[in-house]
């Protein structure tokens, strides 16, 4: 084999949870790279192969394209040993070391999953947990770091085979989107009155906004933590609500 040339890229900062594995790997794709990318307890750590040329290409790249929710803070290239790497991959996390990375707080719904939602034809139809690589819970399901699904309160919720394509595709928007779910895979929602579970899925929905309608107070469990929620308009719900918290001034 012709000697090669290789580089290690170190990327710190917010970068777990914002989609950047995926990004550097159709990056990588983009540049013919080969090598590898891994979520590491201080970033993200790349080895990239390819001509000098495509090397600076694809760190610039890096710089300037790298998803709209990660922050960097820093990139560091150094000169790597060329080891010959056919293709590029995305790796597992190694989870050695004490985490320093920073993490993505929880993103709201993008225009593509909103789109989604509201789809008859779509499988997420009215999926209140949908999510992507752009968008959804972050910060609050992580357990541990690196960010893997694993490490997260997702982990109790194994993939059906359409989301484990698309987890698996590098073409999709939700590949390696550690969150993802749907209504046949992911968490179900219910109502509980009074101690008793009263309605499942969209009629939970419904039920709930009837009650808000009522002035009752709910609490709403999402993946992540609680909500309390009440009508804003309703005087006496937002009292009632302000004694139960013993918090007379907060809006
Ligand atoms: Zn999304
Ligand atoms: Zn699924």
């Amino acid at each position: 084999m012709a000697p090669g040339y290789a580089r290690s890229i170190k990327v710190r900062g917010t970068v777990q949870g914002v989609g950047f594995r995926p990004f550097v790997y159709r990056l990588a794709d983009e540049h013919k790279i080969s090598g590898w990318v891994f979520n590491g307890t201080r970033g993200v750590e790349i080895h990239a192969e390819g001509t000098p040329d495509a090397l600076d290409a694809f760190a610039a790249d890096i710089r300037s394209r790298h998803p709209p929710a990660a922050e960097v803070a820093q990139i560091v290239v150094e000169p790597a040993a060329f080891e010959g790497f056919g293709s590029f991959s995305i790796r597992d996390s190694d989870a050695s070391g004490s985490p320093t990375t920073r993490i993505s707080p929880d993103l709201p719904l993008c225009d593509d999953c909103l789109r989604e939602m509201l789809d008859p034809d779509d499988r997420r139809y009215r999926y209140a947990y949908i999510n992507c690589t752009n968008c959804g819970p972050r910060y609050s399901i992580i357990r541990s770091l690196p960010y893997d699904r694993p490490r997260t309160t997702m982990a109790d919720w194994p993939l059906c085979d359409d989301c484990r394509a698309e987890y698996e595709n590098p073409a999709d928007r939700r590949y390696h989107a550690q969150p993802i779910a749907c209504p046949r895979c992911g968490p179900d929602y219910f109502l509980r009155e009074n101690g008793t579970g009263s309605a499942r899925g969209a009629a939970a929905i419904d039920r709930a906004a009837a009650l808000l309608g009522e002035g009752r107070i709910l609490t709403i469990k999402g993946i992540g933590g609680y909500h309390l929620a009440c009508d804003a308009r309703n005087d006496s719900a937002v009292l009632a609500l302000r004694e139960r918290k013993y918090r007379k001034e907060k809006p």
